[in-house]
């Protein structure tokens, strides 16, 4: 029988990489978004070409009826054993003391309600084990002073979400890792106000480039696969060498 994934924010960016990828490795994939439907049905159409079965839910992670909705699309499938918390969102870059409570608030809400929402449920519903990739962010350990501190705060709190579902879950074979990718070609810089932050920042990395959204896809297909079978509670960095 072929696995079952449930990925959040997979329309755009590192989600739709990581959907795509999964249709291609034999997954049957759910996954959500909030506002680009256009990108969303793309996004299905490809697995469907590859041959797997899939649903596009419009829900916001951060409300629980929704975040229920979806998971409850994903039984018409079968029984879910994967999903990838992804759907992330960050706020203008600037000072710290510039931050405004709406910003702080979303960033919390999307990266770190959400997550535990999603996670929530996924454990909730694995009745026969599974595996759950939370995406968290280099930011985590680099804390992005002068940009976006307390995103980074929020993303050390998925780090920390992750080594202690691994715990909590281990018993139930239901494994929780973590991906931290560095500076990534995506649609969440013009949210940062830097549209070219990518190329920019990824300049200045040791590989000297921004990473590719497969690239960090390739990590979350990993990390769900039987290939990573002994692999939990783990961190793992996908950040160019930053
Ligand atoms: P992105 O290109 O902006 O895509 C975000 C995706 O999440 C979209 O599909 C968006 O859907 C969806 N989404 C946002 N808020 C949502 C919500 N409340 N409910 C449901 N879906 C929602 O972002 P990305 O760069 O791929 O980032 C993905 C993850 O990687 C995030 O957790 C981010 O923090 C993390 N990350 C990114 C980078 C980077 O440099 N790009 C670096 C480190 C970590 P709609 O478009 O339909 O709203």
């Amino acid at each position: 029988m072929n696995p079952l994934t449930v990925v959040t924010g997979g329309s755009r960016g590192i989600g739709a990489a990581t959907v795509r990828q999964l249709a291609a490795a034999g997954h049957d994939v759910v996954f959500c978004y909030q506002r680009d439907s256009a990108a969303a049905d793309a996004v299905l159409r490809d697995v469907h070409a590859a041959g797997r079965q899939g649903r596009a839910v419009r829900a916001d992670t951060t409300d629980p009826e929704q975040v229920a909705r979806l998971f409850d699309t994903a039984a018409e499938l079968g029984e879910p054993t994967g999903l990838v918390n992804n759907a992330g969102t960050t706020s203008p870059i600037g000072p710290f003391t510039d931050l405004t409570l709406a910003d702080l608030r979303r960033v919390v809400d999307v990266n770190l309600i959400g997550y535990v929402l999603c996670a929530q449920q996924a454990a909730r519903r694995f009745a026969s084990g599974g595996a759950i990739v939370n995406v968290s962010s280099a930011a985590a350990t680099l804390g992005s002073p002068g940009e976006y501190v307390h995103y980074a705060a929020v993303k050390a709190a998925t780090d920390t979400l992750t080594v202690g579902l691994a715990k909590e879950l281990g018993p139930r074979n239901i494994r929780v890792n973590a991906v931290s990718p560095g500076i990534i070609d995506t649609e969440i810089h013009t949210v940062s106000g830097l549209p070219d932050r990518a190329a920019q920042v990824g300049a200045q990395t040791p590989l000297g480039r921004p990473g590719q959204p497969d690239e960090v896809a390739a990590a979350i297909v990993w990390l769900l696969s039987d290939a990573a079978s002994y692999t939990s509670g783990a961190v793992l960095r996908v950040a160019g060498g930053r």
